[in-house]
Parts: structure tokens; C-alpha cells; sequence
């Protein structure tokens, strides 16, 4: 047979229903696999994977993935990655540990960014430089605690050291991995790939350049190419890299559980505020425990069981009436549903389902409750409009095929590797539509196909685990305490000259890490050039019409006969009490239930007939005419366009027909609500940080905190106890929300479709908005009352998210377009360098809002918290010198990022839904273009500028630290009466 590229043939299949060529292809001399998918797609996606089941849980897996990326044979700088982040057109680029394997995919739509990327990241997997200094800066080391004092204790610090203290810190993490591990106690899934923060300073050096030796090896490898680039040099590439190796066996296999005999159950502690009386509407400790019941499945190579188990998913938990969602919420045990549902990228599948916010000591009455809704349901059969409203929205989603933010060539690696990671075939769940069609003809054939399924699969499957996770309101303090003994144990033992020696070293790490690269080293990175970039703008079409008293904006766009319809509501005439009720208001449309359907039959209606509905809120300082910005609750609803007057039928029955009193399922969706503001606080800190701050900025801004951040939450558990009290207040601030916003006038409808699709959709539509009422709109007057200057919010977590933030409009700034390039800069290299590399934190966000002028700077998950505070102030003095120094390349690359982050990739559905967002607050085509060309010609004398402008951060910004209590009493305490501190968990 003949070579291409070293590489021979193995099979090829046309998948029609992606538009799709794929061919799978083994390099002979090393072993290696290459999937080529070909296909018109100019948003290109490169990944290569190794398979990488770690055998402890030191994080080996997980810290290497980081350590590749720290310089490379061809590319000689600290971090190549970082500045490809800067400097490139990607539309992706981040790598990923799994428990099995480890990815690392890029993508672009320019070829040359393209080429560019995958060439440093073949470069950094094959060919790293890794050093013990890496592993000490991505994984652990030790240092002095003050670095005055050598002698004195010694604390760990690390990326991902510090990164996996911060999951460690969420409950549900903890939930996750306990309940996946839990199955799996036989093979490498029992293990965390992430790194156990008490295990993780057990790795060594020696040990991760032999995982690295054996692991990130062509013989481990499986290589992906996706879109329109060249197919044959996809070969030619990878070969350049390929072929200096010689094939070994790295034995990478990842085995099968061993069956249980029995269920078994596990307790496990989690980390809970301390014990105090409870502040009104917050659950007593007790009441914040956890529970999943897990089940082992089949393996994922059978694409009609895969698919089979997605719809059983769905039927049981995936809709607000779904009936095993629905007895666990009405059970009144907990607040809101726990477990990931079915966890389907692992060799074998497994479905985990539960409750959170549960008194621990009703878990055995949860557990039976669940076993007896499967019991019910296998016994006495599900409803065939379930089963219907699963099936359709599950093939909803394959034909969409809608990966949000993420390259569609991307989410098809992910579901190409589930298989083909373990030997079986990698197109077996690519193509769907021989799946669905078989699926369709065992539900006909059989009524009782999913009945059959629950039986089999989890009622006598004795694989099965009970994970029950206990708040203690102890453990935080405990572990502190364990590794502050440990440390002083490693201390003592390392005596004084140890001691120095490790103070010496931390101090050779920090020289090392504060000293640039090279300007040899930094032009290694291969770069586009400014002359590259496209010069305009590309345009969204948007058409604006006029009709029924209301105001359309069409997008003619190519959305594969998908109809998307989004409803926009002017929140401006809501009198500013009701705002917070808002989100809820949005959801309780489509989970209330109508005078015609209880929301159980209206949740299966919506999943039968469309591809769902959802709301969404969105504000911005940005608007046109009275200077107030945009506020707007949006109901957004996406269907088959045959399916289109369906969606419009449920809409108007939903706006004009839903229940408000019914009381017990508005608590349950409060409940709810509640519990998942709750969640967001430890992995989006940032963002309930950044809210918190920009309400200080504009009347806009405030009001996404009321209806979104910290005051929200308050909000929520206020509402409970109302509901509970005084529910007639309740139901009436409902109803005028409901009076207030529903009016015609006052609405803005978006659609995105073809030109045809909106010939056939447009009668219903204006019936829809014919039949709501019409009056005058008036605008409330809002008075804002603004949270502190400076606030600690405080909650159980090892680590804080750190923010501070100015108005710079007030301080004499005039919005410009350097800033992109700028903020760009400032978070890859300075807060980059500062807040992450020498401070251990996840990393550190830069954001600028033209509209209203705030400018913030929020940390992630940081150990720091005064440290992080005093870098913030120290931007303006490092902008300044930088504009006196910046390098060309440099200032090149930045603006290249900033572009790149201007030309993001969009999804149909995403462009029709940005480009009204645009007319909403004032972004015309020209201010854009102008926004772009400013971009283009950024000097270093506007990072000069910027710097002097950024002088009034530190003495007139505001403050807003959320999380560990012990950090934010200590700043607070350092300074008197400066900062305000409230408990928020
Ligand atoms: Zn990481």
C-alpha cells in the first residue's frame, strides 16, 4: 500500500448528517492515529490526546498538562502558551486532563494561525523543557511563610496545588469526584486525576518526566484534524513530527471495573461555615448535606445504548416535570437536584442522580424514594408524550449540533475519543442518524423498551453506590491544621540548613519567574503580522421592521431550518422593589404551569414540540434615548421552523395564561434558585466579585446585581421565608411583574432564520402579539442603593476571589479602542505574571465596559488576598513603563489578540442574539468599524495614557473580596473600619 506522509489509510465514512468526510489513518513507523474529519468549517480545529489513566493521586496527569506548556525545544520561552494567548486569532486554545487521557486542541479560521498554533503545541507536547523548576511552579513547592524569616513555618504553593485546593473547596466538586470514584474503586477511575492537594507534594521530579516518557509518545497518541484546511498536508505535519520516534508499548490500557455483588454506600465530610444560628432563610448546617445514588452502565463504544441512555436521561430527570426530578423536589428532602446525570466520556457510562441541601439523616429515605420512582415507573410504565417529548429534544440538540462558544469540531474530538480511546471505533458516535432511526424502530416495536432499561440497567443493577456527603463544620479548620503540622513536621526534619536551602530556592524560583524572556527566545513564537488581519469588520445582516406597535430585527441567516426567536421585555418600567423577582418571574413562565396545563404537562409540551425556552436577563450602561442603558428580560425559544407555530402557541399560552398562585411549586423553584446562586459562589466568584463592583458604575450594572449577584441570593432567602409567611405578597408582585412587562409597546422581538422560514413564521408571530395588551409604557424611576465601597464577603473556601475597580469615566478617560489591546495585554502578562506565576492564584481577569466606564480587575481562586491588592495598584505604574519600553512584537501581538477576541466565532443563533444586543445599547456598524480601526493603531503611548489614568485606582477604588473568612478578617483587621465584612455562606 502506498504511504501518505507515512501514514496509511484505515477507513473512510461520509457522514452526511455532519456534512462530513472522515477518514481514520495509522502512521506506520510509530503506531500513531490520525482522525481527519473534511468538511467545510472554517472554524479549524487541531487536537492531539494522549491516553494518560494516572495510578495515584498525586495530579501527575493534570500538572503535566501544565508543565508542556512551559517551553519546548523549538520555542525556548517560560510559557509559549501564553503567548500564543496573546497573539493569536484562535477561537480556541486550553488543554484538558481527564481521567483517562489528556487533550490538547486548538482553533483558528485564519490557516495560518492555524498552522502556527498546532506547530507549538506538537513542539510542547513532544519536545518540552522540563525541569524541577517547572513542577515546583505548576505543581508544588515549599517556601518560607515569611520570606524574612527562613527558619520560620513553611507553606506549600503551586498552580495547580492551589488550583485543586479551590475544587476542593466546592461541594459539588467534592460531590463529583466522590460519586464517580465510588464506582470505579478497581481501576483508574477511583482515582482523582486532578491531584489530591494532601498528595500532589508526594510527586517528584523523576516522577513526571516517566509518566512524560511513557505517555506523550506517538505510540499514545491519537491526533485530530477538523474543517476546511488542506487534508493531505494535516498528514505532512503531523509526520514532521511523528517520525523521530521509535514504536513502544506504553501500556496505557484502561481496564473494566470488576462488578460489585452488592450496592455499597459511602459518608464523606465536607467543608460547611461554622455552626452558628442560621441567618434568616439560610439552611441550618445540618440541612447542606448531599446525596447521589450512582449506577455503573454499559460501555460507550454501542451508539444505540449511548443514545438509548441520553433519552432515558432526559425522561427521567431532564425536564422540570421529568418524574424522578419531580418526586425528588416534591419530596421536600432538599433543595435542588445533585449528580452529574449520565456522565457518558468514560469507558464505561455510569448515571448519578440526587438531592442537595438534605438533611443527612434522610438519605435512607431519599435512597428509597428513588429506588421506588424506578420501581413505579418500570412497573406501570412511563408516559408515551415523555418518552415522545425526550426523543425530540434529544434529536433536537444532534441536528443543531449547537457547541455555544466551543468549536463544533471540538465537541466532535470529545465524542470521537469516548470510543476511540479505547480501541473501538471512533465514527461510532459521530454519525447519529442510523442510531436515531434504529432507537425509533426498538420504541415502536416495543412499548415497554425504557421500562425494560430501568429495570435491567438500575433497579437490579447491583452496581450501585449511595454517596452521602456530610457538612463539618470543622474540616476546614482540621485541614488547615493537618497541613500546617505536616509542614512544620517536613520543617523539623529539613533542620536549619534545609531550611535555607528550600528559602533559597523559592527565592532562585521567584528570580526566575520574574526575569522575561529573551527578545531571541520571544521571537521564536510564530506570529501573524499586522498585515494579516482583515481591516473591517464583518457584518451581521439585521433588518429592522415595524409592525403590530412593535419593533422586529431579523437576521437572515443559514441555521439549518432551525427557527430561534428570542422575546425581549423593557424592565425599565418596573418599579425597582420587583427587580430581583425578575429571574425567577422568567423561569416561573415556563415551570409554573397555565390554566390549561400544570407545569408538568407544559415542561413535556415545550420538550415535544421545540428545541426549548429559556430566559435570560441582559443589562448594559450602554442604550439609546434617556441615558438609563438596556435592561431587558428576554424569553429566548428555538424550534424546527414546521415546529415554529408551536413554539408561538406556547409563548402566547405562557404569557397570557400562567398560574401565579400556585404557591408550592413557586417554592420549589425558589428553593432551587436559591441553591444554585449558591453553587455559582466558589466556581464563579469572579463574576459575583465583578457584579458586586460594577453596581457601583451604572444604574444598568446595579440592577444586573439585584437580579443576579450576592443581593440576589439575600433576595432569594428573604423570599423563602415570605412565601412561607405572607404569600399573598408573593403572588401580587408576580402579578404586576407580569402586568408591567408583558405589554406590547414595551417589547422587542429578534429572530434569526432564513428569509423563508420568516415568510412562513411571521403570521404567527404577529398573532401572538396581537393577543397581548397594549398600553402606555412609563419608565419607573430607580434609586439605587449602593452596597459598601469596600466589602469582605465571607464563605467556607480555602482561597478568595480578589476584585477592585474604578470608574474611569469620572477619572477623565474617554473610551478607545486601545483598551481591548491593552486590558488584553495587561491580563497575559502582568496580572498574568503577578497574580498567577508569582502568586499562585488560577489566574486574574481585566475588564473594561465602554458604556459605563468601569474598568475592574478580579482575581481566581487566590491565595492571596493583600498581595493581589497592592499588584492591582501597582498596574498603572507598570502601564506607564511599559509604554515607555514596548517592544513592537509585543505591542503586535496584543493587537492581534485584541482582534482575534473581536472576530470570536459565532453560531447562527449567536450572531442573530449579539447583533440585537448591539442595537440595544447604541453599537452601530460605524462606532464598531471606528472601535476596530482604533484597535488597528494602537501606539505604546496609549498604554502611557492608560497608565495615567489608572494613577486614581488605588486611592479611589472600590474593594470586593469574596471568600475565606480567616484572610478578610485579617486585611480587615489591618486597617480599621475600612472595609465592611458580611457572611454570605
Ligand atoms: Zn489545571
Amino acid at each position: 500500500m502506498e504511504l501518505i506522509h507515512g501514514f496509511e489509510p484505515i477507513r473512510e465514512q461520509n457522514i452526511p448528517e455532519l456534512k462530513t468526510a472522515a477518514r481514520l489513518y495509522r502512521h506506520v513507523k510509530t503506531g500513531a492515529e490520525l482522525l481527519s474529519l473534511v468538511n467545510d468549517d472554517e472554524n479549524k480545529v487541531f487536537g492531539i490526546t494522549f491516553r494518560t489513566p494516572p495510578r495515584d493521586s498525586t495530579g501527575v496527569a493534570h500538572i503535566l498538562e501544565h508543565s508542556v506548556l512551559c517551553g519546548s525545544r523549538k520555542y525556548p520561552l517560560k510559557e509559549p502558551f501564553v503567548e500564543l494567548l496573546k497573539g493569536s486569532l484562535k477561537t480556541f486554545l486550553n488543554a484538558f486532563t481527564y481521567p483517562d487521557k489528556t487533550c490538547y486542541p486548538v482553533a483558528s479560521q485564519n490557516a495560518r494561525d492555524f498552522y502556527n498554533l498546532i506547530d507549538v503545541y506538537l513542539d510542547a507536547v513532544f519536545h518540552p523543557r522540563l525541569t524541577p523548576r517547572i513542577l515546583e511552579q505548576e505543581g508544588w513547592h515549599l517556601e518560607p511563610e515569611n520570606p524574612d524569616n527562613p527558619d520560620g513555618p513553611l507553606r506549600y504553593k503551586g498552580v495547580v496545588f492551589n488550583e485543586m485546593k479551590g475544587a476542593y473547596s466546592s461541594p459539588d466538586s467534592i460531590l463529583a469526584e466522590q460519586s464517580q470514584q465510588s464506582l470505579f474503586p478497581g481501576n483508574t477511575y477511583g482515582l482523582d486525576s486532578g491531584g489530591d492537594p494532601r498528595k500532589i507534594p508526594t510527586l517528584t521530579f523523576d516522577g513526571l518526566m516517566s509518566f512524560h516518557k511513557r505517555y506523550y509518545h506517538p505510540s499514545n497518541a491519537r491526533l485530530y484534524f477538523y474543517g476546511d484546511d488542506d487534508p493531505t498536508r494535516r498528514l505532512a505535519i503531523a509526520d514532521e513530527y511523528l517520525r523521530d520516534f521509535e514504536p513502544i508499548a506504553p501500556d496505557s490500557h484502561v481496564s473494566l471495573q470488576p462488578p460489585f455483588d452488592r450496592p455499597r454506600r459511602i459518608t464523606h465530610p465536607f467543608a460547611a461555615g461554622a455552626e452558628e444560628a442560621p441567618q434568616e432563610g439560610e439552611a441550618p448546617a445540618a440541612a447542606r448535606g448531599m446525596i447521589t445514588m450512582n449506577w455503573l452502565l454499559p460501555e460507550t463504544g454501542d451508539p444505540v445504548m449511548s443514545l438509548s441512555l441520553q433519552v432515558l436521561e432526559y425522561i427521567l430527570i431532564g425536564m422540570t416535570g421529568s418524574p424522578l426530578r419531580k418526586a425528588l423536589i416534591d419530596s421536600g428532602f432538599g433543595d435542588d437536584l445533585a449528580g452529574v446525570g449520565l456522565e457518558s466520556d468514560l469507558r464505561q457510562m455510569y448515571f448519578s442522580t440526587g438531592l442537595k441541601g438534605m438533611a443527612t439523616e434522610n438519605a435512607g429515605r431519599v435512597e428509597a424514594l428513588i429506588l421506588d420512582t424506578l420501581s413505579g415507573l418500570a412497573a406501570s410504565g412511563i408516559d408515551r408524550e415523555t418518552v415522545e417529548a425526550a426523543l425530540n429534544t434529544i434529536e433536537f440538540r444532534l441536528r443543531e449540533n449547537n457547541t455555544g462558544s466551543y468549536p463544533r469540531g471540538l465537541v466532535l474530538m470529545l465524542r470521537a475519543l469516548t470510543t476511540w480511546l479505547h480501541e473501538s471505533d471512533p465514527f461510532a458516535l459521530l454519525a447519529f442518524e442510523a442510531p436515531i432511526h434504529t432507537l425509533k424502530g426498538h420504541i415502536s416495536e416495543d412499548s415497554r423498551y425504557f421500562e425494560k432499561l430501568i429495570e435491567r440497567l438500575l433497579i437490579q443493577n447491583p452496581h450501585r453506590t449511595t454517596v452521602v456527603l456530610e457538612p463539618d463544620s470543622g474540616l476546614a479548620e482540621r485541614t488547615e491544621a493537618e497541613e500546617r503540622e505536616r509542614l512544620e513536621g517536613i520543617r523539623q526534619s529539613l533542620g536549619p540548613e534545609g531550611l535555607r536551602e528550600a528559602a533559597a530556592n523559592a527565592l532562585e524560583l521567584q528570580r526566575l519567574q520574574a526575569t522575561p524572556d529573551s527578545p531571541e527566545a520571544l521571537a521564536t513564537i510564530p506570529s501573524l503580522k499586522r498585515e494579516d488581519l482583515e481591516k473591517t469588520n464583518k457584518l451581521i445582516p439585521s433588518r429592522r421592521i415595524e409592525a403590530e406597535g412593535t419593533t422586529f430585527l431579523l437576521h437572515d441567516l443559514f441555521t439549518n431550518g432551525i427557527v430561534y426567536l428570542d422575546i425581549g421585555f423593557d424592565l425599565h418600567p418596573l418599579p425597582q422593589h420587583l427587580l430581583p423577582y425578575v429571574p425567577l418571574f422568567g423561569r416561573a413562565l415556563t415551570e409554573l404551569g397555565t390554566e390549561r396545563e400544570d407545569y408538568v404537562a407544559l415542561s413535556r409540551r415545550i420538550s415535544r414540540k421545540t428545541g426549548g425556552i429559556h430566559a435570560e436577563t441582559f443589562t448594559s450602561a450602554g442604550g439609546i434615548g434617556d441615558g438609563r442603558g438596556a435592561a431587558r428580560l428576554f424569553l429566548r425559544g428555538k424550534a424546527m421552523s414546521h415546529q415554529a407555530n408551536d413554539l408561538l402557541s406556547i409563548l402566547q399560552e405562557v404569557f397570557l395564561e400562567t398560574k401565579w398562585d400556585n404557591r408550592e411549586r413557586f417554592r420549589q423553584m425558589a428553593l432551587e434558585e436559591k441553591a444554585r446562586q449558591e453553587r455559582k459562589l466558589i466556581p464563579n466568584g469572579h463574576q459575583m466579585v465583578n457584579l458586586r463592583l460594577r453596581a457601583h458604575f451604572s444604574e444598568a450594572d446595579w440592577a444586573a446585581e439585584q437580579m443576579n449577584g450576592v443581593t440576589y441570593l439575600f433576595f432569594l432567602r428573604d423570599l423563602l421565608q415570605t412565601i412561607e409567611q405572607r404569600w399573598d405578597e408573593v403572588r401580587a408582585a408576580l402579578k404586576e411583574v407580569h402586568r408591567i412587562l408583558v405589554n406590547r409597546p414595551a417589547l422587542i422581538v429578534n429572530a434569526t432564520l432564513s428569509e423563508d422560514d420568516w415568510k412562513s413564521t411571521r403570521p404567527a408571530v404577529e398573532r401572538l402579539l396581537r393577543a397581548l395588551p397594549a398600553s402606555e409604557s412609563t419608565p419607573s424611576l430607580w434609586t439605587p442603593s449602593l452596597p459598601p465601597v469596600n466589602e469582605g464577603l465571607t464563605l467556607p473556601a480555602q482561597v478568595s476571589y480578589v476584585g477592585k475597580g474604578a470608574n474611569l469615566h469620572e477619572m477623565g478617560y474617554r473610551a478607545h479602542g486601545s483598551m481591548q489591546v491593552i486590558s488584553g495585554y495587561l491580563r497575559t502578562s502582568w496580572l498574568w505574571e503577578r497574580v498567577r506565576v508569582l502568586g499562585g492564584a488560577y489566574g486574574a481577569f481585566c475588564m473594561f465596559d465602554r458604556h459605563s466606564g468601569g474598568f475592574t480587575l478580579v482575581s481566581y481562586r487566590d491565595p492571596n488576598l493583600q498581595k493581589t491588592l497592592d499588584t492591582f495598584d501597582e498596574t498603572a505604574g507598570f502601564l506607564k513603563q511599559t509604554g515607555s519600553g514596548l517592544d513592537g512584537d509585543e505591542l503586535t501581538r496584543a493587537i492581534i489578540g485584541a482582534i482575534g477576541y473581536m472576530d470570536a466565532y459565532m453560531l447562527p443563533d449567536a450572531k442573530g442574539y449579539v447583533s440585537m444586543l448591539r442595537t440595544l445599547t447604541g453599537d452601530t456598524d460605524e462606532i464598531r468599524q471606528r472601535l476596530r480601526d482604533e484597535i488597528l493603531s494602537t501606539t505604546a503611548e496609549d498604554f502611557q495614557r492608560l497608565g495615567e489614568v489608572l494613577e486614581g485606582l488605588s486611592k479611589e477604588g472600590f474593594v470586593k473580596v469574596l471568600g475565606s473568612g480567616s484572610a478578610i478578617e485579617e486585611t480587615a483587621a489591618a486597617r480599621p473600619g475600612w472595609m465592611t465584612v458580611s457572611k454570605v455562606l
